[in-house]
Formats: structure tokens, C-alpha cells, sequence
């Protein structure tokens, strides 16, 4: 029997899981080169053979969706792709080597294709360069289907399954999550990556941050996910299980004991109020937000919407009737609906097959809906015909500039002439505010006020952008300090504008749904809340017991310091936090 280990991480979101694990590799692997011996040909041709099928399928796939949201133009990149990998000489050629060189259809891929490309490169046009563009991608295809790596599909696990992975896109999750996955433990990963996100949303404990995990585990290893503490047990002993069951019981008999906390209201001791509403990516949480009594929804991430249907691409229908329940059930309490925040690791890179460089600092959020009409049509229309049914707010990820708000309104007032014209009820009234999580959206606070009627900060992002901190990268975890002076100064100014302009100002970041970060929020002037449901009971118990008078003083005593540990020390030392 293998020994007991303990891994330590960065624990993500919270409660313990204990099962088998799974392991997944998410990423592309090395190819390297494998002599075979002449009597395995065939079946590693027809190895090939099923993977070119796959792949196939799989593009075909990618293209039907791609050409019914972004336009049949970009759909034929697709069309040109499948026909790549029906044609005859190009999997003729890959099959020859497989044959001639007696090696892996793996390496016959990397070879012919590559090979393919370099003629292509030497034919100085345009024309034959995109075509080895193209070749490269169809090689990608080949081999993702070859390595096994594009579906990860559980429903023929049983038990209670753990998934270890290198990594996991937030659809990886959420599509691992539905299958029944009870808890996750990955290689990379930083506090607020989106996976860690949805891991919470689907109340799944994840560990990240656990460098060869995936190396360490086997198959079907027992295994403990503790995401509150950030420890993985393999092979846990019998006394450790059992311990680690009764944490579980507890850990399920306090949340529910949290429900009782609904009526209370969220007042620190010197009788300031505030405001606290929900997160919601997945459907789900709406049931756990009108259950911890969410003052409204704070920040609804519609690109889950997206995310949750894939593959199939959400039509008109599809955003009206999710926006419809989510105001009916709220009223009259406001809804924020966050227009789609692809891009960077969101999906659209899966969408739109992208080759962004460095998508982060790409075209996401409202740079790539503005870019793409197609997308942003179908959802203003959804959004506008459901503002009928309560209090809609209208939430715009990612601003930058000004003329990104100002090109969304020219932009909707052609989606409302068009609905006019068809004769479609709608609501023309709703409020429109801006994600303040770019630096530059800080400094043009004032300009941007002028615009709209809120600001909802995301720390998450705003944490990202200006420390230069990677917020999906578990190297650089520990310098992603939501304490940062630099950070609270923003905050701070962020506050002061909406203020002068009189519009209200919201946190909905992670930092919201920590007890003792959003306790500092509110000591800095923060009155609006928005956070995970199941994080609610939580935050209101700090606020009830803080005095917000005397953690702003504090604050102020702690504006000359210089470094985020001073300021967690200094917080610390005089039991403000
Ligand atoms: C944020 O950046 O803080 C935020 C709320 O948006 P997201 O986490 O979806 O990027
Ligand atoms: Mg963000």
C-alpha cells in the first residue's frame, strides 16, 4: 500500500472533497519520436485514421459554431480546415511516413506538416503563407485528437471523483463540475483565476498552485481536496479520513445553519449600512443568493451563459429568458448584467481559435464585443427585451477609454431602432455603468463618471493590471496583494469621483467576498457589496461587528506606509481587521 503525502498549495475555493482521482492533461503535450516495430503499423495507422476523423468532427464542430456567431467568413476558416483533413495527399503523406519511417503517428504529423509549411513559406505569396497557417493549425487538431486531450468525458466514472489536472479552463470546469466532479487539484492557478471562480460558484473545493502533481498521482489514488487549507492528502491513512469526514459534516452543517442569517441586516456597530448582493456566474447560485438574502445581484458574468451552453451558442431566446428570471426573481431589487467578458482565458480563445500572443492584454471584454457586433447584437437585444421584467443594470467589462462607452450607446441605439422597426416591446430605460479594473479606467475616473450611472470596481482584474501580476500564474501568487498601497490609493480615488459625480460605486471582486478585506473596503467608503451567495453569511457577520468609523481612521494612519505587509501588520497589530 503507497505511503500517505501531503502536497500544500494555494487553497482556492474552500471545503473539503475526498475521492479518486482522475488525471487529466489539459495542455498540449511534447511529441516525441517512437520507433515501431513493423508489425504495429497498421493498427498505428488506423490509430491515425480514427484521430483524423475526430478531428475532423471536431472542426466541423468549432466551424458551425464560429460561423453562426462571428459570421460565415470566419466559419470558412473552418471549412478550409475540414477539407485539409479529408484531403487524401495530406493524409496520405502523414500515413507514408507513419509506414516508411516506422514511427508514431504523432511525430508523422509534426513532421509532414511542418515539412508541408516549409514549402509553403518558400512560395513568396500571401496566399501559400496562409495556407501554412493553416497547416499548422490543422496539425494542432490532428494531434489533440491523437493525444486524447480534447474531451474529458466522466460519465462512465463511479464514485466520487477528484479531477488532478496540469490545468483547467473555466469551461473545463463547469462542464467537469456538471459531470458530477467532486473536487479539483491543479498544477497552476493563482487566487481569483476564473477556474477558481467557477470551482467556487459550483461550490467544489480546488486546490492550485501544486507544480507535478499530475506525475504524483495515479488513477484512482485515494484522495483528500482540502481548498480551505490548500493541502492535497494521496493515499490518505484511515485516522486522516476520518477526521477529514467529520470536517466535511461540520463544514455542510454550518452552511446551513448560515441561511438563518438572512434577516439580519448588514450594519457595522456605528449604524453604517451596506449594501450586499450577489455574484452569479452559474445558474445555480441564484437559489443560494435569494436564500442568504442578496440585496439584488451586484454582477451577473453573462459569459458563463455562454460558457454553460457550450457547444451550443446561446441565441436571443436563450439571453431573455436568463435575464428575465434573474430580474422577476430579484425585484425589485436591481439586476447588474455584465455584457459578455470573453477573451483573455475565457472561451474565446476556444471560439474563435484566436492566436493572440498574449490574450490578457488582448481583445476581451468590451473590446472584443465592439469588435464583433454579431455577438453584442444578439445579447443587447436579450438584455433589452428583458429589462421589461425588473430593475436592469447594464455592466461593461474591461473599459479602457471613454469611447468605449460612448461607442456601446451609438451601438445600442441601432439595436433599438431595429427593435422599433420589427415591433418587439422593450425597455429603452436602464442604467449603464462600467467595470473600473484597468488602471487607465481609474485615472479617467472623472471623464468616465460623466458618462455613466455606476462603477463597479473589479479588484480581481484591477489587482492583475497594475501589479503586473499574472492572476492565473501561481509563481508570482504571493506578490498579488490586494493590500498594495498602490491598490488602495486607486480604490480611493475610484471612491472620491463617484462621489463628486454622485453615482454609486460597487466592489465586486474577490477582495468583496473576503470577511477582512471587505471590512477594509467598507473602511475606505465602500457601501455596495457584491459577492459569491454562499460568502454572504460570512461578510455580513464581519461587517455586523466592525466599527467602520475606526477602521477608516486606521486607514488613514496607514496611508504613508509603503508596502502591503506594513499594512497587514499594521491592521493586524491594532485589531482593525
Ligand atoms: C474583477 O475583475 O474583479 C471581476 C469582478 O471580473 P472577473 O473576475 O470576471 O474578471
Ligand atoms: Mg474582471
Amino acid at each position: 500500500m503507497a505511503s500517505m503525502q501531503v502536497l500544500q498549495g494555494l487553497g482556492v475555493s474552500e471545503g473539503v472533497a475526498i475521492g479518486r482521482a482522475i488525471c487529466l492533461e489539459t495542455r498540449n503535450q511534447e511529441v516525441y519520436r517512437f520507433p515501431l516495430l513493423d508489425d504495429q503499423l497498421e493498427a498505428e495507422i488506423d490509430r491515425f485514421r480514427s484521430a483524423a476523423q475526430e478531428a475532423q468532427e471536431e472542426v466541423q464542430r468549432l466551424g458551425r459554431r464560429v460561423g453562426h456567431e462571428l459570421g460565415d467568413e470566419l466559419g470558412g476558416i473552418f471549412e478550409a480546415h475540414s477539407l485539409m483533413l479529408s484531403d487524401p495527399s495530406l493524409l496520405g503523406a502523414i500515413e507514408r511516413r507513419i509506414q516508411d519511417e516506422k514511427v508514431n503517428a504523432e511525430w508523422a504529423v509534426l513532421e509532414t506538416t511542418a515539412d508541408l509549411r516549409n514549402r509553403f513559406a518558400s512560395l513568396d505569396e500571401e496566399h501559400f503563407r496562409e495556407r501554412g497557417e493553416d497547416l499548422q493549425d490543422v496539425g494542432r487538431h490532428l494531434l489533440r485528437a491523437l493525444q486524447g486531450i480534447s474531451h474529458h468525458d466522466l460519465s462512465e466514472i463511479e464514485g466520487d471523483v477528484i479531477v488532478i489536472a496540469d490545468d483547467l479552463t473555466p469551461s473545463d470546469a463547469v462542464r467537469l463540475g456538471r459531470q458530477g466532479v467532486v473536487g479539483f487539484a491543479i498544477e497552476v492557478g493563482g487566487q481569483t483565476s476564473h477556474t477558481a471562480i467557477i470551482a467556487h460558484s459550483l461550490d467544489i473545493p480546488l486546490v492550485a498552485g501544486l507544480p507535478g502533481i499530475t506525475r504524483l498521482a495515479a488513477q484512482d489514488d485515494p484522495v483528500i481536496v482540502d481548498g480551505t487549507t490548500g493541502s492535497v492528502i494521496l493515499h490518505p491513512t484511515a485516522d486522516i479520513l476520518e477526521r477529514d469526514r467529520l470536517r466535511q459534516t461540520a463544514q455542510k452543517a454550518s452552511q446551513r445553519a448560515w441561511a438563518d442569517s438572512r434577516e439580519l441586516e448588514a450594519v457595522t456597530r456605528d449604524g453604517v449600512s451596506i449594501q450586499l448582493m450577489a455574484n452569479i456566474d452559474l445558474s445555480e447560485e441564484l437559489e443560494d443568493a435569494l436564500r442568504y438574502g442578496a440585496q439584488g445581484v451586484g454582477l451577473y458574468r453573462s459569459e458563463f451563459l455562454y460558457i454553460e451552453q457550450s457547444p451550443e451558442v446561446p441565441d436571443e431566446e436563450d439571453h431573455y429568458e436568463v435575464y428575465r428570471r434573474l430580474l422577476e426573481k430579484m425585484a425589485p431589487s436591481p439586476v447588474v448584467i455584465r455584457t459578455y467578458d470573453l477573451g483573455g482565458r475565457k472561451l474565446a480563445r476556444e471560439v474563435m481559435e484566436s492566436r493572440e500572443e498574449n490574450p490578457v492584454l488582448g481583445l476581451r471584454g468590451i473590446r472584443l464585443t465592439l469588435a464583433r457586433p454579431r455577438i453584442f447584437r444578439t445579447q443587447l437585444r436579450g438584455l433589452l427585451r428583458a429589462g421589461r421584467h425588473g430593475e436592469l443594470w447594464v455592466l461593461l467589462p474591461l473599459v479602457s477609454t471613454v469611447d468605449e462607452v460612448r461607442s456601446f450607446r451609438a451601438f445600442v441605439a441601432t439595436v433599438m431602432e431595429e427593435l422599433r422597426s420589427e415591433g418587439i416591446p422593450f425597455n429603452p430605460q436602464f442604467q449603464l455603468g462600467v467595470m473600473i479594473e484597468v488602471p487607465s479606467a481609474v485615472m479617467v475616473a472623472d471623464h468616465l463618471a460623466r458618462e455613466v450611472d455606476f462603477f463597479a470596481i473589479g479588484t480581481n482584474d484591477l489587482i492583475q493590471y497594475s501589479l503586473a501580476v499574472d492572476r492565473n500564474n501561481e509563481h508570482v501568487a504571493d506578490l498579488y496583494r490586494p493590500l498594495h498601497p498602490a491598490l488602495l490609493r486607486m480604490i480611493r480615488r475610484v471612491i472620491d469621483e463617484a462621489e463628486k459625480a454622485q453615482i454609486p460605486v460597487s466592489v465586486c471582486g474577490e477582495m468583496a467576498a473576503d470577511p477582512r478585506l471587505a471590512s477594509v473596503l467598507v473602511g475606505l467608503g465602500i457601501r455596495r457589496l457584491s459577492l459569491s451567495p454562499r460568502r454572504l453569511p460570512l461578510v455580513k457577520e464581519k461587517i455586523r461587528a466592525m466599527d467602520c468609523s475606526e477602521l477608516a481612521r486606521h486607514l488613514d494612519l496607514c496611508s504613508d506606509l509603503v508596502s502591503a505587509s506594513d499594512i497587514e501588520r499594521y491592521l493586524d497589530r491594532c485589531g482593525a481587521l
